[in-house]
């Protein structure tokens, strides 16, 4: 048996979920201890949750930012930098969970780092499942680690299987927000600007996943998560649009019965849920009042007008390497569009071109990975300077 309380390691504590998840730890003290903080660069930040927390040591992804926070903290924190920093800190004895809330494909080495050597996973980097779901999960299942999922989706669905034979399941039915644009009309997408996609309607999150939100990509993620999670396969999941995101998914068994999980749309419910699975801990904080609430409403997606969704399902049908090209054009769309570099079309028009491009590897490896990662930013890359390059020259 180990010790009672266990030790974290938070990375990305910087972040939205990395914020909710330092809330969360902050009343359960008994239980955990946070050992490490991560963050790219926000180092005023970092500097406050060092003060409070009191953790071991920090990894600053920019290493001027390290060099800069070294100097102000005390000597009894040690200061690592850049991902070789992320890599040390996971394989610590001192760490017996590792909350990953990176954005993006950056959140993939740590974690196969972490699951090899042990460490059991709060997973809310959904990344990390799409671009190589068939290695993580087997990785987890050879060392015998716990890995939980944080997406409130993902989170709600293992609620609904607790005590369930997956044999069953009939089917998996994500719920979708539908985001800002759930009834724009497809010709005003045109001119759809980053301030009007960032302004979701149910979420505070990060600026990648509100404008993932905002495409519908993000619930095309978290169907190819959903396959890894709990293997089923892509026709037995399905997404609903639920804009008043209180059910968080749901569970359609083979007697036509249904399980739902419900409640306010707030992230530290599942976030503490992945921690304490399969207990629960209580949380204070607003209740669904019902009778206020009154309706809650349903859509089948527009897949048409929403070409992520439909892209992610391909890619998941495809399997192998396609996952790897869709999630790595959709970053470098996603960073394009905020930039301002390209329109809010244009982003499943680049992805469905990478796509297209690519010769699909099966059953990649880690080296597979990170090289179709990196052979499809660069063609993404190009077809964006190519792009902004003829939107300058036609004003
Ligand atoms: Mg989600």
């Amino acid at each position: 048996m180990s010790s009672d309380v266990q030790h974290i390691a938070l990375l990305g504590a910087t972040g939205s979920i990395g914020r909710s998840s330092l809330e969360v730890l902050k009343n359960l003290p008994d239980r955990f201890r946070v050992t490490y903080l991560t963050t790219h660069k926000n180092i005023d930040l970092l500097q406050q949750q060092i003060e409070e927390f009191h953790p071991r040591g920090v990894v600053v992804l920019d290493s001027w930012n390290a060099s800069v926070i070294r100097k102000l903290v005390d000597n009894s924190v040690e200061v690592l930098a850049g991902e070789e920093g992320l890599l040390e800190i996971v394989r610590r004895d001192d760490v017996d969970i590792v909350i990953s809330s990176l954005v993006g494909f950056a959140g993939l080495r740590p974690t196969v780092e972490a699951i090899r050597h042990g460490k059991d996973i709060a997973l809310a980097n959904k990344e990390t499942l799409v671009v190589a779901g068939e290695l993580i999960m087997s990785l987890v299942r050879e060392h015998g680690v716990r890995l939980t999922p944080i997406d409130s989706e993902h989170s709600a669905i293992l609620q609904c299987l607790r005590g369930e034979d997956l044999s069953n399941v009939a089917k998996l039915i994500l719920t979708a927000s539908g985001g800002p644009f759930l009834s724009t009309p497809k010709d005003r997408f045109a001119s759809l600007t980053v301030e009007d996609a960032l302004n979701h309607p149910n979420w505070k999150m990060g600026n990648k996943i509100t404008i993932d939100s905002a495409t519908l990509m993000n619930k095309g993620l978290e169907v190819i998560e959903a396959h890894w999670l709990f293997g089923l396969p892509a026709e037995r999941i399905e997404v609903v649009i639920h804009p008043q995101s209180i059910i968080h998914s749901m569970v359609e068994f083979v007697d036509g019965s249904i399980k739902a999980q419900l409640g306010l749309p707030d992230m530290k419910i599942p976030i503490q849920y992945a921690l304490t699975y399969p207990a629960r801990s209580p949380m204070n904080g607003t209740r669904v009042d019902f009778p206020k609430l009154q309706t809650m409403t349903f859509f089948e997606p527009d897949r048409e007008r929403f070409r992520c969704l439909q892209l992610a399902y391909d890619a998941l049908e495809t399997g192998g390497s396609a996952p790897a090209v869709l999630n790595a054009a959709n970053e470098v769309a996603v960073h394009a569009f905020l930039e301002k570099k390209i329109s809010f079309q244009q982003i499943p028009e680049l992805i469905e071109r990478a796509l297209g491009k690519h010769t699909v590897r099966s059953r990649p490896e880690l080296e597979d990975i990170i090289e179709v990662n990196h052979e499809t930013r660069r063609y993404v890359e190009s077809l964006v300077e190519s792009t902004s390059v003829k939107n300058n020259t036609s004003r």
